[in-house]
């Protein structure tokens, strides 16, 4: 008996076509893989870092004479406009490479620290090692960046990586495993890997050194819950319900220029996008007028001058249906946009703006990931902080305001990982600041220096020259009890005495 291949069906969301099918990876080969994971990684981690940087370096330029074609591909499986595909999943690793290459050297180098006192004569200093295999499980909203980013950084760190790109999006995991080849990577240290939730729970239980996770809460659980069975360290990247939040006194077109954008990129299928407006009352209705002319000039489509692509994947449009339904039975308005009723059976959803909503209905509560915006008036910078702070996520934020010094107070007091002034989402763009959630939005960060030292061990290495016979702390004991005493309470005092510590350290050494 010989067994089928199985093959994931890559469909353009935009055109509901079939533009490819990819061979799955079987299960059985699961162990193989970590085989030759584990195989390839004692020679990769003993290159040294600038010898790694090569391999980004080279795939970098594989990228930038593709790019055409890889923003092609991204557009084609997930239904995004070619210009976010370039903007958004192209540029944020193009970009990554390089802050990589830069900064790899002085992150991940031996660090001096001081000793203190107490430990006379010796030199203290961390190391960073990699930590071996490392597993990347990535998403479909962003296919290209949300894989690269983690496994380049765990590259370059020393790791070898398997990566388990989504089903939802196979051709640009195809594209991707085509690229690190082009790339001239060394067999084994870099293995793209296609299938669905079997396989990537069949990858998590075997024992890899790191999982690096970027998904669904739901699935992050399910992940964790593995993981500790094995003690296996993870970062999770969940989702978002980021709140934006407008003051009477911000530049009003600006904000809801940048709220249309911030809501509506992606079709809203980015865990950073605006998913509720908080807009002070006296500036609420011309704030959701102009919103709803910025939105009501948005050209819809994937060819290049076109600015909304379709959705990506089918079972979001119910999520974004059941949520609205809900909001709409509850007194929600549509301001723009339509009700699921009115829809047609495509994946290009009208964008929906929504006024009349309550904080507790779920189209605020529960991430929608999808072109859904609700509007609600605030009177107090407290109760915007409040309304800001309620859910259950915490990813980003933004605050719009003319008053910096009120912006930044208000930026401070929210619960999440990152917030943005006058603008939203971008804090991601840059590489050199930590990315990553707070409460169900995730545990852990990348990018900055972070997106290097998680994939490492850091070990904390103690140097003494070996020259003298004993030390003061060694046996024997005898007699030094009492000097002790004297000797922590002229080093622990605010103000130290100095005689003190000389002559209770020269008493130990004796005795010792
Ligand atoms: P999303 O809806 O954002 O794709 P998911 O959490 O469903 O979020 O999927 C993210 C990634 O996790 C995908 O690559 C998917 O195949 C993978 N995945 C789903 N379920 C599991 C699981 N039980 N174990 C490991 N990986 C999984």
């Amino acid at each position: 008996m010989h067994s089928v291949q199985r093959k994931l069906t890559a469909i353009s969301p935009a055109t509901g076509k079939v533009i490819a099918e990819i061979e799955e990876t079987p299960l059985g080969k699961v162990s193989a893989i970590y085989e030759q994971a584990r195989a390839a990684f004692p020679v990769w981690r003993d290159l040294s870092i600038a010898e790694r940087i090569t391999y980004l370096k080279k795939l970098k330029e594989v990228i930038l004479t593709e790019l055409e074609n890889i923003s092609a591909i991204i557009s084609d499986d997930t239904g995004k406009v070619k210009t976010e595909a370039l903007t958004a999943d192209l540029m944020p690793t193009l970009d990554a490479i390089g802050h990589i290459s830069t900064s790899a050297q002085s992150v991940l180098k031996r660090k001096r620290v001081k000793t203190p006192l107490l430990l006379f004569g010796k030199k203290s200093y961390i190391e960073y090692f990699p930590r071996g295999v490392v597993l990347v499980i990535s998403p479909w909203n962003y296919p290209f960046q949300l894989a690269m980013v983690p496994v380049l950084s765990a590259l370059a760190a020393g790791n070898t990586v398997i990566l388990k790109p989504s089903e939802v999006t196979p051709l640009v995991g195809k594209c991707m495993e085509q690229l690190f080849k082009k790339a001239g990577f060394p067999e084994g240290v870099v293995q793209v890997v296609h299938g669905g939730k079997e396989l990537g729970a069949a990858l998590t239980k075997e024992k890899p050194d790191y999982i690096f996770f970027t998904g669904s809460v739901k699935t992050g659980k399910i992940i964790q819950e593995q993981a500790a069975k094995d003690l296996i360290p993870t970062t999770l990247e969940l989702g978002g319900k980021d709140p934006m939040i407008v003051f009477a006194d911000a530049n009003i077109e600006r904000a809801a220029k940048g709220a249309v954008w911030a809501a509506f990129t992606n079709s809203g299928q980015v865990c950073m996008s605006a998913e509720r407006i908080y807009v002070e009352r006296p500036v609420f209705r011309k704030f959701v007028e102009l919103v709803k002319k910025e939105v009501e000039a948005l050209r819809h489509g994937i060819e290049e001058n076109d600015d909304v692509g379709s959705m990506t994947f089918p079972a979001q449009r119910e999520i974004v249906r059941q949520q609205l339904e809900e909001a709409l039975a509850e007194g929600a308005v549509i301001e723009t946009g339509k009700p699921p009723h009115e829809w047609d059976d495509g994946m290009f959803l009208p964008l929906t703006v929504v006024s009349n909503v309550q904080q507790r209905m779920k189209i605020i509560q529960e991430e929608t990931f999808g072109p859904l915006l609700p509007v609600i008036p605030f009177d107090s910078e407290e109760e915007a902080i409040k309304y800001a702070n309620d859910t259950e996520y915490g990813l980003n934020a933004s605050v719009w305001s003319s008053d910096i010094g009120k912006a930044r107070r208000v930026a401070s007091k929210l619960i999440t990982g990152s917030v943005v002034i006058n603008d939203a989402i971008i804090s991601f763009v840059n590489q050199s600041l930590p990315f990553g959630g707070v409460k169900k939005s995730g545990i852990g960060r990348y990018h900055g220096n972070a997106g290097l030292l998680i994939f490492c061990h850091e070990k904390a290495v103690v140097e003494d020259l070996g020259k003298r016979i004993s030390e003061v702390y060694w046996y024997p004991y005898k007699g030094k009890y009492p000097i002790y005493l004297n000797f922590f309470k002229s080093y622990f005092s605010e103000k130290k005495d100095w005689v003190g510590i000389v002559k209770s350290y020269l008493k130990l050494m004796k005795k010792s």
